[in-house]
């Protein structure tokens, strides 16, 4: 797939749009070079957000189309990826509408598709195959996963199945990206189960060998020794890639991280895979969206210092600046977020030294305020009594980023008018039969967060936050 085109005279191109575009049109490139956050300015010194991993903007340059997608090249095969990749997991319920997104965004660029077997209640991949059979075969990536983690799934058999459907269901001969989807998420133990004690792995890496996977990786979250000790086993496994969350408040504040002392924040995660040579796949680039929605005080900082940017294009660029990130998943289920996001990556800029210093100090921010670390993903979902967990829980970050939560001082003169206000917008937000009241603490969802939440608890806080104080 040669996405270069023209290259040199495309590199030519870009060079003096982006020039133009942060007005220094008469500059040499030598001294663009300074402008960027270069690996020595981008040090603990020069800013929180470390290191030798940031891109300089001249440097980004290099992959970048003119006036088109920002791509990334494979390490081992040296294809070109798209760094906006599609995220499939939620997609519109009509087939002509997936195909609508899907020709815009392959008419655009984007060549990167992730989809997973258990995503869309297991309908995602049929309605992406669906869509992508469309395109000659060498025209898209697509990644998808060994979803197993039900304990049920866990036998070579049931798993063996699981990925022959996904050939099936996708109309494919053979996978571009293949995860072991969601590891950390119970252990060791259940990587055992789900992977080693079934040889499982052992016959991906064949299927690999035999040329049905074209790379093979994993995503991750959750308990950080799976993670290490299937980085320790690089040699025996030979990653191609591995998919981790990232994203500029996650970098320093991971929100397992905070709760427990085995989780790793994704600086260290992605330090790993950097030292390794191991390119990585970026999960949940503005953390389930709440990067996007934002306190007004953290949008007038980001404004006052570009004032065309929205907070999502300000998170996305964040993780872009990493160059060994190899592909930045969002899920476009609506044409106009599809829109916005391609006009951030075509090409994307990365953010200055300064730039990453104002989100360093965002992020310190933010990881004071006592939000809920869900990202929406509904992995959790349905809940048997009926609570829709990512809503409620969505719905209570907005609140408290935009500073309307009644507590924490019910004694505040405005506590009882707060409490109303919240009280009201929750009723009309979440249907009487979804709301947090409704949790029976089953702890049924607990161990299918891959954030780990202790979502019970987290329901009874919420609750706490509409009753009257005496
Ligand atoms: S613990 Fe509560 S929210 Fe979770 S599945 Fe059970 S009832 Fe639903
Ligand atoms: S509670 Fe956990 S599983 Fe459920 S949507 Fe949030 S992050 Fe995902």
């Amino acid at each position: 797939m040669d996405m270069k085109k023209d290259g040199k005279q495309m590199h030519e191109m870009n060079r003096r749009q982006f020039l133009e575009r942060i007005g220094l049109g008469s500059v040499t490139a030598l001294s663009i070079m300074t402008i960027g956050a270069t690996p020595s300015s981008a040090s603990p010194q020069g800013g929180r957000f470390p290191a030798a991993q940031l891109l300089s903007s001249s440097e980004e340059e290099e992959g970048a189309e003119a006036g088109g997608m920002t791509y990334r090249t494979q390490n081992g095969t040296g294809e070109q990826i798209s760094l906006l990749g599609f995220g499939m997991m939620r997609l519109p319920r009509e087939q002509e509408k997936v195909n609508e997104l899907v020709d815009y965004a392959i008419a655009n660029g984007v060549n990167y598709f992730d989809t997973a077997p258990m995503y869309g209640g297991g309908t995602n991949e049929t309605a992406t195959g669906l869509a992508l059979c469309r395109y000659p075969r060498d025209k898209y990536f697509v990644a998808t996963k060994m979803s197993n983690q039900n304990e049920g799934l866990w036998s070579f058999e049931k798993s063996k199945e699981i990925y022959e459907n996904s050939f099936r269901k996708l109309q494919v001969d053979y996978i571009d990206y293949y995860l072991l989807h969601s590891v950390g998420s119970g252990g060791m133990h259940n990587l055992r189960g789900r992977f080693l004690d079934n040889g499982l792995l052992d016959f991906l890496v064949e299927e690999r060998k035999a040329g049905r996977i074209r790379h093979l990786g994993f995503s991750y979250h959750g308990d950080v020794k799976v993670f290490d000790w299937l980085l320790d086993h690089h040699d025996q496994y030979h990653w191609d890639f591995v998919q981790i969350q990232m994203n500029y408040l996650d970098w320093h504040h991971s929100s397992t991280r905070r709760r427990r002392a085995d989780d790793a924040n994704a600086e260290y995660l992605y330090g790993r895979l950097e030292k390794l040579g191991i390119q990585a796949v970026i999960m949940e680039p503005l953390r389930g969206g709440s990067l996007a929605n934002v306190s007004d005080d953290v949008r007038d900082q980001l404004t006052r210092a570009r004032k065309d940017d929205t907070p999502a294009r300000w998170g996305f660029r964040w993780v872009g600046s990493h160059p060994d990130v190899l592909t930045i998943l969002s899920g476009m289920n609506r044409m106009e977020h599809l829109q916005e996001n391609l006009a951030t990556f075509s090409p994307l800029e990365p953010c200055t030294k300064v730039e990453n210093e104002l989100l360093a100090r965002i992020a310190d921010k933010m990881s004071g305020l006592p939000t809920i670390g869900c990202t929406t993903c509904a992995y959790c979902m349905p809940c048997k009594y009926g609570v829709d967990i990512p809503g409620n829980f969505a719905f209570y970050n907005k609140a408290v980023a935009e500073g309307r939560l009644p507590l924490p001082d019910s004694t505040a003169p405005d506590f009882e008018e707060k409490r109303k206000a919240y009280l009201e917008a929750y009723r009309a937000a979440i249907p009487d039969k979804a709301r947090a009241n409704r949790c029976q603490d089953c702890g049924e969802c607990l161990q299918k967060c891959p954030q780990q939440l202790p979502i019970p608890k987290h329901m009874s806080h919420l609750v706490e936050m509409t009753r009257r104080k005496s």
